[in-house]
């Protein structure tokens, strides 16, 4: 059994290995489904934590990995570089507003935090005009790195590490009727003209809890940061290509971020890639006959040419019109209109259940639907309901992973609707059962 060879030599993220089940060993992936070692069939509806968008083993993307495999594996990004790395830069910059200029490479999302902190912080720095806070919000999630957990919400993850955190600025975030109280803060905390930076994760933080809020509310910051020169970063890590329905959550607003961090879907879930891009004007601001002035940052995995070739590929399939032909795996799968049937059923379903005594939220942006569950305990992601309705879901043949009390589906863009339906109708039951 795979699962017991995994416990004999393997320590997992986010799990207490005391207390955790054996994991599901899982041999194959095919579309919106997984299969375990006993040949048991899961929906992965959860786009194995937000990274897959159109199935897993998609025919297309295989075959272009496949084939650059074949050429290049890897290479230093340092004085070298490849086609896959600026295609892949050409379609991101296409597809990112008219602003953005340049691409800089990583591999995950929080590397591209941690880039964009590094960016901001030292563009103002070789402007010779240092700025030295950054604005957040409460709860955001911006990655596991030091950088990355510093400007995150603080929490029983980062309690640890507290000391060692920076001081960031954390203002509320904007939920409807706290809109004001945010401006607020952001106003007072902007006035000092000592902040480089205003980070966040736009219309949904995901690992609060899938907290939305409005893109009005949104823009009004970005105008407010403008005002006084403080760098706009947004997370697009979870929100980028198609999830929130739009390409990314950004183009719901008129202001124009200067940075965007991208990831998990970027390569549609097959590769481990990072993207930080930004204006021309900083990267001017790194432009200098002064060595110092040089932005020092890369990874060894950087620009990786397969990553690149799937993120390539995946933009071809997110492409409209079409580009790839139905024998090549485009067949009966149109993302953008996949997308558009996800959020209405999703519509529906919150519709039918929101008035569920059990249910004390519901909230949807795109392809993101989130169940808030009233429950008697605290509501932190220890909350004991989540591990029961886990396991519920998990015998169900359905691969959910509540934040605590709220049930989230998030699903690859190829799921059918009778699979959604199926997800529904077992999300159903488990208030039933709760
Ligand atoms: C997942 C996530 C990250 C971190 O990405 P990793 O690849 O897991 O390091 C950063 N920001 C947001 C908004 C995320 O959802």
């Amino acid at each position: 059994m795979l699962s017991q060879r995994d416990q004999q030599v393997i320590w997992h993220p986010f799990t207490q290995m005391q207390t955790a089940s054996l994991p599901i060993a899982i041999v194959k992936g095919e579309g919106t489904y997984l299969f375990d070692e006993n040949g048991k069939k899961y929906i992965d509806a959860i786009s194995s934590w937000w990274v897959n968008l159109h199935g897993h083993a998609h025919p297309y993307i295989v075959e272009k990995i496949s084939e650059q495999l074949k050429k290049l594996e890897h290479v230093i990004f340092a004085g070298f570089t490849h086609e896959p790395a600026i295609a892949l830069a050409e379609g991101l910059l296409k597809q990112l507003p008219g602003n953005q200029s340049k691409i800089f490479y990583s591999d995950n999302g929080s590397t591209a935090v941690e880039v964009a902190i590094k960016m901001a912080f030292q563009y103002w720095y070789n402007k010779e005009k240092p700025r030295t806070k950054i604005i957040a919000f409460k709860d955001a999630y911006h990655g596991d790195t030091f950088g990355a957990m510093s400007v995150g919400g603080r929490n029983a993850f980062s309690a640890p590490f507290s000391p060692f955190l920076f001081d960031v600025i954390h203002i509320d975030i904007p939920v409807k009727g706290k809109e004001k109280e945010t401006i607020a803060q952001l106003k007072t905390a902007i006035n000092t003209n000592e902040v480089a930076a205003f980070i966040f994760e736009p219309l949904v933080l995901g690992s609060a809890g899938m907290i939305m809020y409005e893109p009005e509310i949104l823009n009004e910051l970005l105008k407010l940061c403008k005002q006084k020169n403080v760098l706009c970063i947004a997370d697009e890590v979870m929100t980028g290509f198609g999830r929130t329905g739009k390409f990314f959550a950004t183009d719901y607003i008129e202001e124009k971020p200067d940075i965007f961090c991208l990831s998990k879907g970027i390569t549609g879930g097959f590769m481990a890639m990072g993207v930080t891009a930004c204006t021309q004007e900083i990267y001017n601001a790194f432009l200098s006959d002064d060595k110092m002035k040089t932005f020092f940052h890369g990874h060894s995995y950087t620009a990786n040419p397969l990553a690149c070739a799937a993120g390539v590929a995946s933009l071809e399939l997110l492409a409209t019109p079409p580009l790839i032909p139905p024998q090549r795996g485009g067949k009966c799968y149109e993302p953008w209109e996949n997308i558009k049937m996800i959020g209405l059923l999703h519509k529906n379903f919150e519709l039918e259940i929101k008035n569920h005594p059990l249910v004390k939220d519901v909230r949807q942006r795109g392809t993101i639907l989130a169940i808030e569950l009233e429950t008697s305990e605290n509501t932190s992601y220890f909350n004991s309901l989540r591990d029961k309705l886990y396991t519920y879901y998990i015998e169900q043949g359905i691969l959910l992973r509540p934040l605590g009390n709220i049930v989230y589906v998030l699903p690859p863009y190829c799921i059918s609707k009778s699979d959604l339906n199926c997800i529904y109708k077992v999300i159903e039951q488990s208030l039933l059962k709760s």
